[in-house]
């Protein structure tokens, strides 16, 4: 099963996609996460990504549709895969639909979230990530035992970067312009199914599995 995850930064796109990864057996692929490991890590890549990454712009077209295509060719992709936070543009779209084609594949299913921008602004601006484990705290939502530190390994939790409101706002402008085109983009394609993101996480996860199987 091929599956993308589309929605604004800070729906839940992440959190579901874990999910589904244990209940699939496919892996997830986000752009984000391969992107802030080689920024991590200095890479060229990531220190070209870097300042577009802390402004809340969109990484060039050409480097992430690179990161996907390379990562769709690794074995555990067979069985499938699911792509959060790819694409993020229409020329991205166009680029996946021609790198699948070349593998002889296609998307199966598009699963948009939303929730409102208050909402979303809330979550991200009280999300926290440990710095040592990369375990994921939220300081209203699900706040560690002590304040500021990881329950599971003791490390010292931050926020990100790009998780500081004002670069916030402009992430969330970025997706309006530039990603949510995406949306009528699938729905042409007749692959897109949207689900509210707003209640409990086991909730949504309940309805995109159901959608996934076929039985909505
Ligand atoms: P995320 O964790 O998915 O919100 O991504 C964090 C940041 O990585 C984004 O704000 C972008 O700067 C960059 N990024 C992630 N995925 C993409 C993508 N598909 N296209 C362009 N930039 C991306």
């Amino acid at each position: 099963m091929n599956l993308i995850l589309l929605g604004p930064p800070g729906v839940g796109k992440g959190t579901q996609a874990k999910l589904l990864i244990d209940r699939f057996g496919i892996p997830q692929i986000s752009t984000g996460d391969i992107l802030r490991a080689a920024v991590k890590e200095l890479t060229p890549m990531g220190i070209k990504a870097k300042g577009f990454m802390d402004s809340g712009a969109l990484v060039p077209d050409e480097v992430v549709i690179g990161i996907v295509e390379e990562r769709l060719a690794q074995p555990d992709c067979q069985k499938g895969f699911i792509l959060d936070g790819f694409p993020r543009t229409v020329p991205q779209a166009d680029a996946l639909s021609q790198v699948l084609t070349g593998i002889g594949k296609k998307i199966d299913h598009v699963v948009s979230l939303s929730v409102d921008k208050d909402e979303l602004l809330k979550r991200l601006t009280g999300r926290r990530a440990c710095s040592k484990c990369g375990a994921g705290y939220h300081v209203d939502f699900a706040p560690s035992k002590v304040a500021g530190i990881c329950d599971a390994c003791g490390g010292e939790l931050f926020q990100r970067e790009d998780d500081k409101e004002e670069t916030i706002l402009n992430r969330l402008a970025v997706y309006e312009a530039q990603t949510s085109p995406l949306i009528s983009y699938y729905q042409g394609a007749g692959l897109l199914r949207s689900v509210n993101g707003l209640g409990s996480v086991e909730g949504i996860q309940a309805e995109i599995v159901a959608i996934l199987q076929g039985a909505q």
